[in-house]
C-alpha cells in the first residue's frame, strides 16, 4: 500500500525539511513567539518592585479543556475546569504547570487554553470548528430532543446554533448567531443578550422562536490524542501495551487495537520484519510524533527495542476511509454535503503536512482513517520513504499506486506536495465515488498512458460541477500549476457555503 522514492535525495531533502520546520517550532510558545520565563528574582540589573510585580502579573495561567491523568513519572493530572500556571512553554507540545497546590508536571498543550482566551471554550455545548454535516451526525445520535451545540459557522467570526428537534421528524435546525448594531447577541431579534452564554441561557427557559427550548449538549466527546504518550517519551515499553483484536492487515503486517497502561486506545502496527529501513524510519519517528492536526492520525511511538517492531499510533474506531465509504455508500452516497466535508477535512490535514514541507507519497481514501463523530485523517505519512519492498520503489513496480501518481512522478519519480495535490484528487474522487476504484479494471500501463496524454478522470455523478472543477485542477499537467492544499481548503469552504447556507 505504500511506495517508496527511488530517488534517495528527494527523500532526503524532505526529512531535512521537516527537520528545520519542527526545530522551528519547538521553542516557541504557542503565539509563536518566544515565551518569556518568569525570573525568580535577585540578581544584578533585576528590575524594581513594581517592575518585578509586573513580570509576576504576566505569568501566564491555563485552563484544563479536558481532564488528563498523569502515567508517566514528571507528568501532571489535569482536572477539566482547573487553572495551572505555566512554569515553562518553550517546547510545542507538553509545558511545565503548577497546580493550585503547587504541584509541578508536564501536560500536554492542547489540552489547556490560556485563561485569557478561553472565551466560549469553558462551554459543554461549544465544538468549535464543527462543520454542519458533523454537527448533524452528532446530534442525530445523541437522539435527544432540544439537543444542542454552538459552532464557529464556516463564515469566520461568526457563530452558528445547530438544535435536534423531533418535531414534526426527527431533525437539525441551523441558527445564525446574529448580533445587532449595540453588539447584543440574538437568534430572533425580539431577545437580545449581552453575550452568547447569556443569549444560550434565554433560550433554556424560552424557546423565543427556535424548534425547541436548548435542553442538553452532547456528553463524553472525545479527548484529542497527545503529542506522544507523555512528554519527551516516543520509545514506548511493549510489557506497557495490552494487545486486543486485529484490525486489519496491510502492507507491513497486522494492525491490532491496543491499550496504553490499561487506559489509553491506541493501534498497534506490527512490522514484518525486512519490510522496511527500521534504523531510519525510528529516527525519523521522533520528528513524527511531534506532528500534531485533527485531521492526522497521531503518531504516539515506537516499540524499537525489540522485533518486530510496533508502531503505536492513535486509534481510529471505523478504520479505513476505503471501506468506509464502501460500507455506507447507500447513507453516504445521498448526502453530498458530507461527502464534501470528509474531503475538506483531509485538505486541512495535507495543508498543515504541506506547511511542515512533509510530503506523504501515498494519499488515497485507504491511507486515511475515520473515528467517532466522522473525523477523518490522514494517516501512514511519509512512512513510504522506509519501505524496502522493490515492487514499490519505482513506477514500473506492481504496488506502485500508479492511479494515484502524476506525471512528474511516473516519469522522474519526483514527489513534491504537488504530487501529494495530484493524488488528493483522485482521493476525492474516491470519496464522490463512494469508494470506486479510479479507472475500473484499467491496466497499470493503460492508466499511464491515459495520464500522459492528459486524460483525466470523469465527473462521478454524486459530484456537482464546482467540486469536479476543484478536482480538475489538482490534475493540472505541470505541478507548479496545480493549486496548493492552503488555497484547496479555501476553495472548497467556499463551495460547501455555497452548497447550503451554513
Ligand atoms: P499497512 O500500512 O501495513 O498497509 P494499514 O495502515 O493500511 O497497514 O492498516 C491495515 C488496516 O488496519 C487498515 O485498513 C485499517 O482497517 C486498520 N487500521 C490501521 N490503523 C488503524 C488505526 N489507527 N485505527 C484503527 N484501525 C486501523
Amino acid at each position: 500500500m505504500l511506495v517508496i522514492s527511488a530517488l534517495k535525495q528527494v527523500a532526503n531533502a524532505a526529512t531535512n525539511a521537516v527537520h528545520s520546520a519542527t526545530g522551528n517550532v519547538t521553542g516557541h510558545n504557542n503565539s509563536g513567539t518566544p515565551s518569556t520565563p518568569i525570573m525568580p528574582g535577585g540578581t544584578p540589573g533585576t528590575p524594581s518592585s513594581k517592575a518585578k510585580e509586573k513580570i509576576m502579573l504576566r505569568a501566564k495561567v491555563v485552563v484544563a479543556l479536558y481532564p488528563f491523568r498523569a502515567i508517566e513519572g514528571g507528568d501532571l493530572s489535569l482536572e477539566k475546569g482547573a487553572e495551572y500556571e505555566v512554569l515553562d512553554d518553550s517546547q510545542e507540545h507538553w509545558w511545565k504547570v503548577k497546580d493550585e497546590n503547587g504541584s509541578i508536571g508536564y501536560i500536554p498543550s492542547n489540552y489547556v487554553k490560556e485563561k485569557e482566551l478561553l472565551g466560549l471554550q469553558k462551554y459543554e455545548w461549544y465544538v468549535g470548528d464543527m462543520s454542519r454535516q458533523r454537527a448533524e451526525s452528532l446530534l442525530k445520535q445523541e437522539d435527544k430532543e432540544g439537543c444542542f451545540v454552538v459552532r464557529n459557522s464556516s463564515t469566520k467570526g461568526l457563530y452558528t446554533l445547530s438544535l435536534y428537534t423531533k418535531v414534526p421528524h426527527p431533525h437539525v435546525k441551523h441558527y445564525h448567531i446574529k448580533q445587532n448594531t449595540r453588539g447584543e447577541f440574538y437568534l430572533s431579534e425580539k431577545h437580545c443578550c449581552g453575550s452568547i452564554p447569556d443569549l444560550v441561557n434565554y433560550h433554556r427557559h424560552n424557546s423565543g422562536g427556535l424548534a425547541s427550548r436548548l435542553k442538553t449538549s452532547p456528553c463524553d466527546r472525545p479527548v484529542p490524542p497527545t503529542a506522544g504518550l507523555s512528554h519527551d517519551k516516543w520509545e514506548i515499553d511493549p510489557a506497557e501495551l495490552h494487545l486486543l483484536e486485529e484490525l486489519g492487515s496491510g502492507q507491513f503486517g497486522v494492525v491490532r487495537r491496543g491499550k496504553w497502561r490499561g487506559s489509553i486506545d491506541v493501534a498497534v502496527k506490527m512490522m514484518k520484519e525486512g519490510t522496511m529501513s527500521e534504523d531510519d524510519f525510528i529516527e525519523e519517528a521522533k520528528v513524527m510524533t511531534k506532528l500534531q492536526h485533527q485531521n492526522l492520525v497521531q503518531l504516539y511511538g515506537v516499540c524499537s527495542k525489540d522485533r518486530p517492531i510496533y508502531i503505536v499510533t492513535e486509534y481510529m474506531r471505523h478504520g479505513s476511509l476505503l471501506n468506509y465509504l464502501r460500507r455506507h455508500e447507500a447513507s453516504l452516497g445521498a448526502n453530498v454535503g458530507l461527502l464534501l466535508d470528509m474531503c475538506i477535512q483531509v485538505c486541512k490535514g495535507m495543508a498543515y503536512l504541506e506547511r511542515h514541507n512533509y510530503i506523504h507519497r501515498d494519499l488515497a481514501a485507504r491511507n486515511c482513517l475515520v473515528g467517532s463523530e466522522n473525523v477523518v485523517k490522514v494517516a501512514d505519512f511519509g512512512l513510504a520513504r522506509y519501505v524496502l519492498d522493490d515492487q514499490y520503489t519505482s513506477s514500473g513496480g506492481t504496488k506502485f499506486p500508479i492511479k494515484w501518481a502524476p506525471p512528474e512522478v511516473l516519469n522522474y519519480t519526483r514527489f513534491s506536495s504537488k504530487s501529494d495535490v495530484w493524488a488528493y484528487g483522485v482521493l476525492m474522487w474516491e470519496v464522490f465515488t463512494c469508494g470506486k476504484m479510479p479507472y475500473g479494471r484499467l491496466k497499470n500501463t493503460e492508466v499511464v498512458e491515459r495520464v500522459q496524454r492528459g486524460i483525466i478522470l470523469e465527473r462521478p455523478k454524486a459530484c456537482f460541477k464546482e467540486v469536479y472543477e476543484v478536482m480538475r485542477k489538482c490534475w493540472a499537467h505541470c505541478p507548479e500549476v496545480r493549486p496548493s492544499f492552503r488555497v484547496l481548503k479555501e476553495q472548497l469552504i467556499s463551495v460547501s457555503q455555497g452548497l447550503v447556507n451554513d
